[in-house]
């Protein structure tokens, strides 16, 4: 008899197709794939395909080949089907369209028109590193009406103004312990829909952890940013939350983190190099 199922618990792995998974990523796949199978749960691989100047079909073959020679096991996905399928996000558009739609509708966005250069250009200064400048309001006052037919506009979720300093949002993360972030401060009004009709990774990811009914989120520390934006888009919605597992980032030598760049610490390379998974998961420990 195999080992039993708790339906209850369902987590996924959401890999991007825009480079070959390193490390880092095994790393945070493995933690998502055990803490599932202790529970006797569900894990789902989700490929998130949506950026399209970014993504190559090529490394969805590669990350599905890399993860199943790492020893990572799921059971739904886009190359075994389930019953919440399409498992990629570029099938999934209309899914994020009808939640648009909802948010839209409910007044919780708004057009705007501004650049990436007229933001970086109104910010006193760049907010973290790898996080997007906070949005320095220019087109917030506006009404989900108040468009110019035939211009582009990206659509911004408008982050509730609390009092004095914006709302916190808080939870018990499994990997890092109590969060708090403040919207306005930590982050600002931030992009659903891009002005191409391309849904952000925000309403995506919110639309499909959902769908997929998953109960525990498992994904990397540069995340917990981008968690507390998804909290308000729960909230928007009234959908219940998942719990949340931010894993720490991996680093190279010299303490930077591991990127798509670092090409000699992809799987493949270290596969290729004769390393077994299991003697990578050693050196993590
Ligand atoms: N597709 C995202 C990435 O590769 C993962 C996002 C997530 O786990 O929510 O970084």
């Amino acid at each position: 008899m195999g080992a039993s199922v708790n339906p209850a618990y369902r987590g996924r792995i959401a890999p991007s197709p825009t480079g070959q998974l390193h490390l880092g990523h095994a790393r945070t796949f493995w933690v998502a794939h055990e803490r599932a199978k202790a529970r006797g749960g569900t894990l789902i691989l989700r490929n998130e395909d949506l950026d399209r100047d970014r993504v190559r079909p090529e490394f969805v073959t590669a990350f599905l080949e890399d993860l199943r020679w790492f020893g990572i096991q799921w059971q739904e996905g886009p190359d075994c089907g389930g019953p919440q399928a399409p498992y990629s996000q570029s099938e999934r558009r209309s899914e994020y369209q009808s939640i648009f739609e909802v948010l839209r509708s409910t007044g919780w966005l708004f057009p705007c028109t501004c650049s990436r250069k007229d933001i970086q250009s109104a910010v006193a200064a760049p907010h973290a590193a790898d996080d997007e400048p906070i949005y320095p309001g220019t087109c917030r006052h506006r009404s989900a009406t108040e468009i110019t037919p035939g211009r582009p506009v990206s659509w911004r979720f408008r982050v509730p103004e609390g009092v004095p300093e914006g709302q916190v949002l808080s939870w018990i993360d499994g990997g890092q312990g109590p969060q708090s972030w403040v919207a306005g401060r930590d982050f600002g009004d931030f992009v659903v829909l891009r002005p191409d009709g391309v849904p952000s990774y925000q309403l995506a990811c919110v639309t499909d952890d959902h769908a997929m009914g998953i109960t525990e989120v498992v994904r990397g520390a540069d995340l917990l940013v981008s968690t507390a934006r998804q909290l308000l888009l729960y909230r928007a919605l009234g959908w219940t939350v998942p719990d949340f597992f931010h894993c720490p980032l991996m680093t190279d030598e010299q303490g930077v983190r591991l990127a798509k760049r670092h090409a000699a610490l992809s799987l493949r390379a270290l596969r290729d190099q004769g390393r077994s998974p299991a003697e990578l998961r050693e050196s993590w420990k």
